[in-house]
Parts: structure tokens; C-alpha cells; sequence
């Protein structure tokens, strides 16, 4: 199988007619309308075989997780997602494996109501680059720049749940509920659409909290305190990780792609009454630099407080 018939089997069927897709898979650059009042939002992420996720992962979960960590960037800012590209480098052409990952993408771009517009197809070691875009009216995109001394820090969903799968990935009795949110993560766009409304500043949890929530923090020149016990939990993990663990995988575990916000407080009643998913407080924006874990009695917790980093 070529390039071309490849691209044609497994992907050119994923761009549904769309009023905003002027012209999608087949030319040179696909045309896609951008509704007058609106910016486009654009954010790529790649994916790297043996250092994004095990080599051992299936292919739909690799196909489904990355398109799901690109459209968790756009829900962080509160855009709508519309579009991506792919670009796609493979050892071979092997069709088993070709058709699972489309299928894998496929369901995720079905679910969100995004496009495949184009892409690259390139033969060397796996490696997977998708382009995500979305359109947000102007000036409404919630930025990492916006945090305020005072605001309440929340969290959607549950933290550590992924974390906890990787470091149980080969146990026998790993909670499925546990090995999904590792493998099929949820991007919360809908959440971020309906926070827009409400917060100073949010950033999608990729690397941790520990790792992620001092962007916001220095983009916006404010600090802030997260009390430990607040994180929210799954049952799943809450039975499964030990008590000495919990912390270090809530905060420092990676892979949750969640939305941390930064709400004023009389915004939050509001603000939770119009998710589907929980939004937690787990914390608050203060004025003295740097992100400090403390106890319920307001003591220091110490953390290393960085997320990955590809060349340390
Ligand atoms: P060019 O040489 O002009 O870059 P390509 O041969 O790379 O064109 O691609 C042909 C068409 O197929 C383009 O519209 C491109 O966007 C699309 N395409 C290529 N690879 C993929 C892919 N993996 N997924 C979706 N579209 C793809
Ligand atoms: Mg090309």
C-alpha cells in the first residue's frame, strides 16, 4: 500500500461535510472558514512512541489519546474545537495497526465534532504530530496571564487516576476505570467553553499539578496554596493508592488532562452548576510568589515541584 491509497483508506473519510470545511483532505492546504467576531486557536502536540506512552499501547488508544491531548489545549483556553491535521511517521505500513488508530482517532474526533483536515505521512520511527484548531469569539480566550490574589483554584474531574494506571500498568487486577484514563483520557472542551465565562486564567493538566500550575502562576505573578487533602479522588483510586503515594501522584503523576482554573469566588457556584463533570477547590491565588502544598492544618508540604522535562 502506497502513501496515497493509505491516506485515502484510513483517513481521508474522517472529514465529515462541514459548513466551516470549505475544502478538506486532497489539495495542497485544506480552506476553513473562520466565523467574523472569532480568533483561531491553534496548538500541536506530538506523540513519540516508547516516551509518550508504552510501546505495548494500542493502537486505537494511541490514535484516541493523540488527538485527546491536543483538544485538551483548546479546552484550557476555551475554544471550540473544529479542526486538526495529522502527521504520521511509521516504521511500516502495517494495515492491522493502521486501521485500529484511525478507528481510535475516529471515535474521538466523532465524539467532539472535529474534522481531520489534513496531514503528513512519513515512514521512520512512531511518531505522531496532530495540529489542533478552534475558534473562540476575540478576546474571550482564557489565558495562563490571568490569575488574580484571591481567586479559588479548582480542578475538574479526579487527579493521579492515570498516574496511578502507569505505575500498576502490569498488575493483573488494574481497575479498568483506571486503565481507560490513562489510555482514552476525556479533553474537557465542554467544560472549557463553559468556564470561559467565569475564570481569570486556566491550563490543562498534562505534566501534574506540581508542574502545570506554576505556569499560570508566573505568567500572572501571583502565587498560590493547595491544600493536599482537598485533590479530588476516584473510588478507584482512593482503594488502590497507598497512602504514601497519593500526593506524589495527584501532583506529580502527569497524564490527567484535566482543567485547573482560577475562579473568583462568587463565580463558583455558578461555574459548577453548569458542568457535567465536578469542579473542585483545591486551593487559592495569594499574593507571595510559588506554589505551596500545606495539610489541612496549613503546614508545609515539600515537593519537587517541576513536571517532565525532555531535556534535563
Ligand atoms: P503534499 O505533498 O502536497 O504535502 P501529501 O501527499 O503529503 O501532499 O498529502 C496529500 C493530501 O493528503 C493532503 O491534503 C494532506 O493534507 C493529506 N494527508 C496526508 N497525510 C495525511 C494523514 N495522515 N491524515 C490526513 N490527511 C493526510
Ligand atoms: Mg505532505
Amino acid at each position: 500500500m502506497d502513501e496515497f491509497s493509505l491516506i485515502r483508506h484510513y483517513f481521508s473519510r474522517l472529514t465529515p461535510a462541514a459548513a466551516d470545511v470549505a475544502l478538506g483532505i486532497g489539495d495542497d492546504c485544506a480552506l476553513l472558514n473562520v466565523a467574523p467576531g472569532h480568533q483561531l486557536a491553534v496548538t500541536t502536540d506530538t506523540l513519540v512512541g516508547g516516551r509518550h506512552f508504552p510501546l505495548q499501547t494500542k493502537a486505537g488508544d494511541v490514535g484516541w489519546k493523540s488527538l485527546a491531548v491536543n483538544l485538551s489545549d483548546l479546552a484550557a483556553m476555551g475554544a471550540q474545537a473544529r479542526w486538526v491535521t495529522l502527521a504520521l511517521t511509521l516504521p511500516d505500513a502495517d494495515q492491522e495497526w493502521l486501521q485500529a488508530f484511525s478507528s481510535g482517532f475516529h471515535a474521538l474526533l466523532q465524539a467532539s465534532q472535529v474534522a481531520l483536515v489534513g496531514g503528513d505521512t512519513t515512514r521512520g520511527p512512531l511518531s505522531i504530530t496532530v495540529t489542533a484548531m478552534g475558534v473562540v469569539p476575540v478576546g474571550k480566550a482564557v489565558r495562563r496571564s490571568g490569575a488574580r490574589v484571591g481567586d479559588l483554584v479548582c480542578v475538574t474531574g479526579t487527579l493521579g487516576d492515570a498516574a496511578l494506571a502507569l505505575r500498576l500498568l502490569d498488575a493483573p487486577d488494574l481497575p479498568p476505570s483506571l486503565r481507560e484514563r490513562l489510555d482514552r483520557p476525556q479533553p474537557r472542551l465542554a467544560a472549557g467553553l463553559a468556564l470561559r465565562e467565569f475564570a481569570h486564567a486556566a491550563i490543562d493538566l498534562s505534566d501534574g499539578l506540581a508542574g502545570d500550575l506554576p505556569h499560570v502562576l508566573e505568567a500572572s505573578g501571583v502565587g498560590a496554596v493547595v491544600e493536599a487533602q482537598l485533590l479530588p479522588q476516584s473510588y478507584e483510586f482512593a482503594r488502590h493508592a497507598s497512602t504514601g503515594e497519593r500526593l506524589q501522584l495527584q501532583a506529580q503523576g502527569g497524564d490527567d488532562y484535566e482543567l485547573c482554573v482560577c475562579l473568583p469566588p462568587d463565580c463558583l457556584e455558578l461555574a459548577q452548576s453548569r458542568l457535567e463533570v465536578p469542579l473542585t477547590v483545591i486551593g487559592r491565588i495569594v499574593d507571595a510568589p510559588g506554589l505551596r502544598f500545606v495539610d489541612a492544618n496549613g503546614a508545609n508540604i515539600p515537593l519537587e515541584s517541576h513536571g517532565y522535562r525532555h531535556f534535563q
